[in-house]
């Protein structure tokens, strides 16, 4: 079965700090609201402060789309409208297995809300899950699909479950040689990644602004590392344990990045150092290689087994 939302949810509905209404790179304030869609429909994005020939334009949640990979995920419609930061929101539509949904975004960026995907599991939520009258399709890798590039790596690798492994080996020791690997389930979403946030090194942050980039970014919505002392300056500290917060998004991350393929994958990802540029020619790469995977009908097998939990919560919060 494929799922939507029951409701529609809009931002204005929770109490946000006002650094968290932020476009973390434009800086600006930005409405998001969730819609319904019908079976077929995907997840597209609507500009609602933009208007072309008495239309908002519509940009599709999908990897033909995406147009830049510099500091987020970014993606553009044939007329040149985009929507950026869009990785942490599409972390938790896929993982929460919703398949079909109109999202209303009111300017050039989904808004940064703490840096994780807290915020957006809580709208889903709010909003509660429903299942619609069509099949869910989904792919199965059954060869290897890798992509590497200036000692990066993406790969996709056969298995029977959907598995993302992530490895990250940073410079200085705050942050330095991280491995961390899971299952990817609504429940393992829930509890190992959603809260992880972006992170950024303070020194960065101060040369991005001058060229007019990350200026929403705050020691609130991101965790602000300082470079030159080692140390976290974000007043929160960090989440999860042993330092395990920057690697564990970076797999929230990749998991928000693959959800592009506009279907869920049954395989194995591993990355190392991989972000979103590696994410998108990993895509692009499974695309050119259609002998590398198979269309699979998902009901009564992977992801869709954590369905029945999801919609669970979500209906004692709509009875409640
Ligand atoms: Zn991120």
């Amino acid at each position: 079965m494929q799922h939507t939302i029951l409701r529609p949810i809009s931002s204005h509905e929770l109490e946000l700090e006002p650094d968290h209404k932020l476009g973390i790179h434009s800086g600006r304030d930005v409405p998001l609201t969730f819609f319904p869609a019908p079976v077929g429909t995907g997840i597209e994005f609507v500009r609602t402060d933009k208007d072309i020939e008495g239309r908002n334009p519509v940009i599709k949640a999908k990897i033909e789309n995406v147009a830049d990979t510099t500091l987020c995920t970014q993606i553009v419609n044939a007329d040149g409208v985009g929507v950026g930061t869009i990785e942490h929101l599409m972390a938790a539509i896929v993982a929460l297995g919703i398949d079909n949904m109109r999202i209303h975004v009111g300017g050039p960026e989904v808004p940064i809300m703490d840096g994780s995907s807290l915020r957006f599991i809580e709208m889903l939520d709010r909003a509660g899950i429903e299942a619609q009258d069509a099949p869910r399709k989904a792919i199965k890798i059954i060869k290897p699909v890798q992509v590497e590039s200036k000692g990066r790596i993406a790969i996709l690798k056969p298995s029977s479950e959907t598995i993302y492994s992530t490895e990250i080996d940073f410079e200085d020791s705050l942050i330095g040689h991280q491995h961390f690997e899971m299952v990817l389930t609504a429940d393992n979403f829930r509890e190992e990644l959603a809260a992880a946030r972006t992170f950024g090194y303070v020194e960065d942050v101060e040369m991005l602004q001058k060229m007019g980039k990350a200026m929403g970014a705050t020691p609130n919505n991101a965790v602000a590392v300082k470079r030159s002392d080692k140390t976290i300056v974000s007043p929160e500290g960090l989440r999860y344990k042993g330092n395990e917060e920057f690697v564990r998004h970076k797999m929230l991350d990749a998991v928000g990045d693959l959800a592009l393929w506009g279907a869920p994958i049954v395989g194995t990802y591993y990355g190392y150092k991989a972000g979103h540029e590696m994410h998108a020619l990993l895509l692009k790469e499974l695309a050119q290689k259609p002998d590398c995977w198979i269309e699979i009908d998902l009901d009564g097998a992977g992801l869709l087994k954590t369905l029945p939990q999801a919609a669970d919560v979500v209906s004692s919060r709509v009875t409640a």
